[in-house]
C-alpha cells in the first residue's frame, strides 16, 4: 500500500496548517507515520488521495451513521443549496428539525441549534448556571465535552491521546468552578456536594466514548439523577456522541434516564455542522430572547446544515438500525476477543451498541484510570496493520470506533481479516 500523495500533501500542509490538521485527533502523533489525506467516501468506504480504499470505522467521529453520501441526504442537501446558503433569518427547516429532536428526547420541550458539539456544551453549562443561579460544575475524569476553557481538564479524547494533562492557555479562574469526579463512582460526586453548596450541575457522557468506550455500570446514571434531585442540581447529558446513536433518543432512551439539559452534535447534522442544546420549557425560558441568558450564532440553524440533519434523522428513524447495530457490534466484539485469544494478546473490549473499542490490557475498563492501562504501543502496531488490510480506524487508543447502518457482511469479513493480521503482528512484538 502506497501513501505517496498523502505524504506529499502532509508536508505541504505543514506550512500553513498546524500539524497539517484542523483538529488534533486527526494527527497520527500516537500511532506514528503521517496522516492520510482523504479524497472521497461512499457508503461504508473511504478513499485516500493515493486511491487506497478502506472500510471506515471513524465515520467522521460518529456523524456518518448512515454511511457516507446516503442518497436521501445528498438529495435533501442539493435541494436546499438551490435556495441559498444562509439568510440570518428563520427558515421552516429549523422548525422541522426542532420537532424531530424534541420528539426524540422526552425531557426537551425546546431546542436551540448551534454549530458544533463544543458550542452546545458551552451553552448547556451556561444555561444550568443561569437556571440554578449557582456556579460550580462537576465533570468526570476522562469525559470530553468540547474545547471550552472550563471543561478542558481531565478531558480524555485528544488530550489523552497526546498524554496532555490539560490545555495551556486556560486561566486558573476559568477552571476554579470545575470539580472532577470519577466515572462510575457516585461517592466521588457526593463528596463534592458535602464540601460545596453552589453546584449547578453535573455534566456527563451517559455512555462515555472519549476515553475509549466506557459504560455506566449498574444503575449509576439513575442513582446519580436521583441524588442530584435531592440536591437541587441539574443533570446535563452530553449526548453529542450518543444522541441518535445509542438509540434514536440517545443514551437517555436506552438507559431510561431523563436529563435536565441535553447537548447534541455529531449525528444530528449527518456530517454538516450542527449542534443543539435543549431542555424543559421552564429551563429554556432562561434563553434569550425569552430570558436573560445570552447565546447567539451567525450561522446557527444554517439551512444547508438543517437539510442535512433532517434528511439524516428522517432516514435513520425509518431504518431503525439499533437492533442491527447491536448484532453487528457483538459480532465485531467476538471477533476481537477470539482473535486476541488465538494470538495470546491481552485484550479488553468495551462496546455499547454501535460504539466499541479494544483496550490492550487485561484490566476491565470502567474509568479513565483503567483505560490508561492499555498498551498504546500495541495499539499503534494494530492501527497500521488495520490500515494496511483495508480498515480505517481513529488514530488513537482513546477514541471509539463507530458502525454505520450501511455495513455489510462482506465488510465484516474484511474487518475480521484485518483484525487477524493486527493481532498476529502484536504477538510478534
Ligand atoms: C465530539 C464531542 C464534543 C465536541 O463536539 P465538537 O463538534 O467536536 O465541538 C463534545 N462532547 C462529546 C461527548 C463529544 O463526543
Amino acid at each position: 500500500m502506497k501513501f505517496k500523495k498523502s505524504n506529499k500533501l502532509y508536508k505541504k500542509g505543514l506550512v500553513h496548517l498546524v500539524g497539517a490538521v484542523n483538529s488534533p485527533v486527526r494527527a497520527f502523533t500516537s500511532v506514528g507515520g503521517n496522516p492520510l489525506f482523504i479524497k472521497k467516501a461512499k457508503g461504508t468506504k473511504i478513499t485516500d488521495v493515493d486511491g487506497n480504499e478502506f472500510i471506515d470505522l471513524v465515520l467522521s467521529y460518529g456523524p456518518m451513521i448512515l454511511g457516507h453520501r446516503h442518497k436521501k441526504v445528498q438529495k435533501g442537501v442539493e435541494k436546499a443549496l438551490k435556495n441559498g446558503y444562509s439568510f440570518g433569518a428563520s427558515t421552516e427547516n429549523e422548525i422541522k428539525l426542532a420537532k424531530i429532536v424534541c420528539d426524540a428526547f422526552p425531557g426537551m420541550d425546546k431546542v436551540r441549534f448551534v454549530n458544533s458539539g463544543t458550542e452546545a456544551v458551552i451553552s448547556g453549562v451556561r444555561l444550568a448556571r443561569a437556571y440554578t443561579g449557582k456556579d460550580k460544575i462537576i465533570k468526570f475524569s476522562g469525559c470530553y465535552h468540547g474545547h471550552q476553557d472550563s471543561l478542558l481538564v481531565a478531558a480524555g479524547s485528544g488530550l489523552a491521546t497526546l498524554s496532555m494533562p490539560g490545555s495551556k492557555g486556560v486561566p486558573e479562574g476559568a477552571v476554579k468552578n470545575t470539580l472532577i469526579s470519577n466515572y462510575n463512582d457516585l461517592e466521588s460526586v457526593k463528596k463534592h456536594f458535602e464540601e460545596h453548596d453552589d453546584i449547578a450541575a453535573v455534566i456527563i457522557e451517559p455512555i462515555c466514548g472519549n476515553m475509549g468506550v466506557v459504560i455506566p455500570q449498574g444503575n449509576f446514571l439513575k442513582e446519580l439523577k436521583a441524588y442530584l434531585e435531592t440536591k437541587g442540581a441539574l443533570l446535563i447529558a452530553d449526548e453529542v456522541m450518543t444522541g441518535f446513536r445509542s438509540k434514536f433518543g440517545g443514551a437517555q432512551e436506552l438507559l431510561g434516564v431523563e436529563a435536565d439539559i441535553t447537548c447534541l452534535g455529531k449525528v444530528i447534522g449527518g456530517g454538516f455542522p450542527v449542534g443543539a442544546y435543549g431542555a424543559r420549557n421552564e429551563i429554556m425560558q432562561e434563553v434569550a430572547p425569552l430570558g436573560g441568558m445570552y447565546q447567539a450564532g451567525t450561522l446557527s440553524g444554517n439551512p444547508i446544515a438543517m437539510a442535512g440533519g433532517i434528511a439524516t434523522l428522517t432516514e435513520l428513524k425509518k431504518q431503525n438500525p439499533y437492533k442491527k447495530f447491536e448484532e453487528t457490534g457483538s459480532i465485531l466484539e467476538v471477533i476481537l476477543l477470539e482473535t486476541a485469544k488465538k494470538y495470546h494478546v491481552d485484550l479488553s473490549v468495551n462496546r455499547f451498541g454501535s460504539m466499541l473499542n479494544p483496550f490492550f490490557t487485561k484490566t476491565n475498563v470502567t474509568n479513565f484510570e483503567e483505560a490508561q492501562t492499555s498498551d498504546t504501543a500495541k495499539f499503534a502496531v494494530f492501527f497500521w496493520e488495520m490500515i494496511k488490510n483495508g480498515v480505517f480506524l481513529p488514530p488513537s487508543q482513546f477514541e471509539a470506533w463507530f458502525l454505520s447502518s450501511a455495513l455489510t457482511d462482506n465488510d465484516i469479513k474484511v474487518i475480521a481479516n484485518a483484525v487477524d493480521k493486527g493481532m498476529l503482528a502484536i504477538s510478534k512484538m
